[in-house]
């Protein structure tokens, strides 16, 4: 008997994430530098972590409130407030999750019926296809084009919004282009979702890191708070990934719904990552300056190089990320970053495992030390030779 036979159907449609396989490529070589990884160079700092083992030694090892400890409800509430001009209510509109990933997950999960369409803008996270797919939807893809910097343009949502158009997932700043939607363009894309009534899932865990324009968070426009499920959290800016612990903040029907699943399937995020999180959002800015800052000029040098060197890049407003166009090598994003990984030990991720309009792009982290990026940009420059 085989025990393949006990899957679901649903799981078995799932392909495994294109970013494993480089990452276990790379794990068995030497000397490899990795643009691969999507997360911050930087420890967590020390103020965060010393909270956290503070409440070890007081003894907070219980679980906490399923929505999270009220304390960093209201620190979260507050933040919203200060930071994107949008208040939600620390009783009954936020939930502290798993990173957010479980937020994405839970939003879909608690509004999705069978059948029920979402749009995903490619370019886009590896994630948003499969946990669409697995909370019961479908994923209708619209690309993101190159000649607009990959912004989405509002008639493009439009082309593909059917009667069974439930949702569409946007994320700003990007991953993997890094681009920024700026208030203007976001306001495009409200305008469709209000005139079609569609609900937004508004990935914003790279809102911090900003470089160029003061951020807009799509739920700050007028009438869409109602409409808008706002995913973010500690990993990126915060430099937390470890920690898992993220956020989501929406109406409060909604948020109700969605701590039902997060209630039976989660319990609740972990405590002690709380505690560190509460120190983070009250005595943090300092510290969430200071690597702004840093991955500011590091995204500087990148495009700069790129471009330098014969790879044409756009300069993404945002995240920790450049995506390259590595059309003039006659190779695809797939070839390219095998190539380089086997011939130069520089890890990259293909463009195409972000959905097929990132073929011919690749997607380089910028979070690793300058003399990484570097050595990597001679190694690159040697490849291309
Ligand atoms: N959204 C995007 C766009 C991401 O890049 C990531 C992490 N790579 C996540 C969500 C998940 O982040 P978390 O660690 O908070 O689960």
């Amino acid at each position: 008997m085989n025990p393949s036979h006990f899957l679901s159907e649903n799981v078995k449609m799932i392909k495994p994430s294109g970013i494993r396989r480089f990452f276990d490529l790379a794990s068995q070589m030497e000397n490899v530098i990795s643009l691969g990884v999507g997360e911050p160079d930087f420890v967590t700092p020390w103020n965060y972590r010393e909270a956290s083992i503070l409440s070890l030694e007081e003894g907070f090892t219980a679980y906490s409130p399923n929505a999270g400890l009220l304390e960093l409800r209201q620190e979260i509430s507050a933040y919203m407030e200060q930071r994107f001009s949008v208040h939600y209510s620390s009783e009954n509109e936020i939930i502290v999750t798993v990173g957010a990933s479980e937020a994405l997950d839970i939003a879909l999960r608690a509004t999705l019926n069978p059948g029920e369409e979402i749009i995903v803008v490619e370019p886009c996270f590896v994630s948003y296809v499969p946990i669409v797919e697995l909370a019961g939807g479908k994923a209708v893809t619209v690309r993101a084009l190159p000649e607009y910097d990959f912004k989405i343009q509002p008639e493009q949502i439009e082309e593909v919004i059917t009667e069974k158009t439930k949702g569409i997932i946007i994320c700003s700043p990007n991953n993997p282009t890094g681009t920024v939607l700026n208030k203007q363009e976001l306001e495009g894309i409200a305008s469709v979702a209000l005139k079609h009534n569609l609900l937004v899932f508004s990935d914003e865990i790279y809102a911090e890191l900003s470089y160029d324009e003061p951020y807009t968070s799509i739920a700050s426009l007028p009438k869409m708070r109602d409409r808008t499920i706002v995913m973010n959290g500690f990993s990126k800016a915060f430099a937390m990934t470890g920690w898992r612990l993220g956020f989501v903040c929406g109406p409060n029907e909604i948020l109700q719904a969605m701590l039902k699943i997060h209630q039976y399937a989660i319990m609740c995020a972990p405590t002690m990552s709380q505690f560190a999180a509460i120190e983070a959002l009250k005595n943090g800015h300092t510290e969430m300056k200071k690597m702004i800052r840093s991955y500011h000029s590091r995204r500087n040098y990148m495009v700069e190089e790129l471009n330098e060197i014969g790879l044409p890049c756009h300069v993404p407003g945002g995240a920790f990320y450049v995506f390259p166009n590595i059309t003039s090598t006659g190779l695809s994003s797939e070839e390219f970053a095998e190539k380089l990984l086997i011939e130069q030990q520089v890890a990259v991720v293909p463009g195409s495992v972000f959905g097929a309009s990132g073929e011919g792009y690749i997607r380089c982290s910028y979070a690793t030390s300058i003399d990484q990026l570097q050595e990597a940009i001679t190694r690159i420059k040697n490849f291309l030779k």
